[in-house]
């Protein structure tokens, strides 16, 4: 038995980060992960490998699309889906590796096995008891079902996200259940590899929560890229085969009933949180009625000394915030002041175009009845958008009717996903959007879009 001023559990973007933390402030710290490799979800089966393969098919794209009118001509590439999923794997190992070299080198111990607590001060891998001054429950999120429908997922003709990721050959055609971020992101990738691609979404729009002004914009893009749409449609089953499967759903509209096939469904209903096995409720730790630990403030679960983070607790299911739970927990333990700003988390769809967004959007302003103002620019009078054929979105800029305090920021548009930063960075500031506007950006530069709907929300851009 070996004895630990904190073990983590889970060995994700939450987890690993909350472990570096931990031993670069001084405490003996392990991590459990029952998985063969560190990382988690994101670096092994979800962001990482994600961002691949639309790296990769994005490149495909501007071949196929935009080589020939820059006088790039010649052989166009075909794609060598076997070679491409190598690719894909290099990057997942080199990311995981690398997790392994930094747990090494702040001598963090990797347990490896199945973590559970016996009880508070105890966690249990394998045969081995080990104890903890503190533990940290960072044990991720797992794909939900699709909601109230009969499917079984098999991962070859009816897929997750994980199986989506490494199918055996490019379907002739996809069904996505769900307009979410992952469904689009994976929608795209087969999409420009040349799969017919329809998404049928139970509500009216697709992405939800976000700014709807971005909403129909991204949608008409992803029409343009040979997307379909079926909205309003709830999925009641899907009959699979061992080569094909039939997705029955009812329209909302007039409750009329169809049927879509497919050679692949991948079901992106969203994720919910994984606690299996870590016995949770023999401890008498609480969970909300979605299966996410309650925390408070500091962290900290209805069991004094053990900490929860990432997906497996309430908040927006994304790698940073996992990645600052884990720090400001970390932080907490070692008896410092963790911080958090979850009015400043930005979100982003790596699609192409990217969306981007942070803060408040349009239809929660209104709901709050706060007065704001909107400041609007396309990247249409962007001239190095122009340049690389991606003058089709825009920024969208939110601030305070009164104050000029940046409230909220809404990107669909190149390189949106990096953009986005100055915003966040504005909004940490407690800035105004004139603060904005007078910031010199470099020309010719995406970001200047973003200082351009920055001065429109005062007295107005100037390239519009
Ligand atoms: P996880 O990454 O899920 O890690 C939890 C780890 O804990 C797992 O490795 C699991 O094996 C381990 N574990 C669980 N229980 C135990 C136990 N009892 N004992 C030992 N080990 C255990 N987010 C973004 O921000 N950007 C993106 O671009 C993005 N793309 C995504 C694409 C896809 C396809 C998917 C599925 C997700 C994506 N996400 C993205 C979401 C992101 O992956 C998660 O938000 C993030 O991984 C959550 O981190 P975590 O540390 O909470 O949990």
């Amino acid at each position: 038995m070996a004895s630990y001023d904190v073990i983590v559990i889970g060995a994700g973007p939450g987890g690993y980060v909350a472990a570096i933390r931990c031993a670069q402030l001084g405490l003996k710290t392990a991590c459990v992960e029952g998985r063969e490799t560190l990382g988690g979800t994101c670096l092994n089966i979800g962001c990482i490998p994600s961002k691949a393969l639309l790296h990769a098919t994005h490149q495909l794209h501007e071949a196929e699309h935009n080589f020939a009118r820059m006088g790039l001509k010649g052989k166009s590439p075909s794609v060598d889906w076997k070679q491409m999923q190598a690719y894909k794997d290099d990057v997942i190992g080199q990311n995981t590796k690398g997790v392994e070299f930094l747990f090494k080198k702040n001598k963090i111990d990797w347990l490896k096995g199945w973590g559970s607590i016996p009880e508070a001060g105890k966690v249990k891998v394998g045969d081995e008891v080990h104890e903890a001054k503190n533990i940290i429950i960072a044990s991720g999120s797992e794909p939900s079902p699709v909601p109230g429908a009969d499917v079984t997922v098999d991962e070859k003709v009816v897929v997750t996200s994980e199986g989506a990721l490494a199918l055996g050959k490019v379907p002739k055609k996809m069904i996505v259940i769900g307009a979410g971020v992952i469904g689009l992101e994976m929608g795209s990738v087969y999409a420009r590899l040349g799969s017919e691609v329809e998404v049928i979404e139970f509500l009216d729009h697709i992405t939800p929560g976000m700014d709807s002004d971005v909403q129909k914009q991204f949608k008409k893009l992803l029409e343009k890229q040979g997307l379909k749409f079926t909205l309003g449609a709830a999925v009641s089953s899907v009959e699979a085969t061992k080569t094909k499967a039939k997705v029955n759903y009812k329209l909302r509209k007039d409750d009329s009933e169809a049927t879509a096939e497919a050679d692949v469904v991948l079901c992106a209903t969203g994720r919910r949180p994984f606690t299996d096995g870590l016995g949770l409720s023999d401890l008498g730790i609480e969970t909300t009625k979605g299966g996410q630990i309650k925390v408070g403030d500091d962290w900290q679960t209805s069991v004094k000394g053990i900490y929860a983070i990432g997906d497996a607790i309430e908040g927006p299911m994304l790698a940073h915030k996992a990645e600052d739970e884990g720090m400001a927990t970390a932080e907490v333990i070692a008896g410092k002041h963790g911080h958090v700003n979850y009015g400043v988390i930005p979100g982003v769809i790596y699609t192409h175009p990217e969306v981007a967004s942070v803060g408040k959007t349009e239809e929660q302003l209104k709901e709050e009845g706060r007065a704001y103002k909107v400041g609007k620019f396309s990247f249409m009078g962007n001239g190095r958008a122009k340049a690389v054929f991606a003058g089709d979105g825009f920024v969208k800029l939110l601030a305070d009717k009164e104050t000029d305090r940046v409230l909220g920021c809404h990107i669909i548009g190149p390189a949106a996903g990096d953009l986005i930063h100055e915003i966040c960075v504005a909004m940490e500031f407690g800035a105004s959007a004139e603060d904005v506007a007078l910031t010199c950006h470099a020309h010719p530069t995406f970001s200047e879009a973003v200082r351009e709907a920055a001065l429109a929300c005062g007295d107005g851009a100037i390239h519009m």
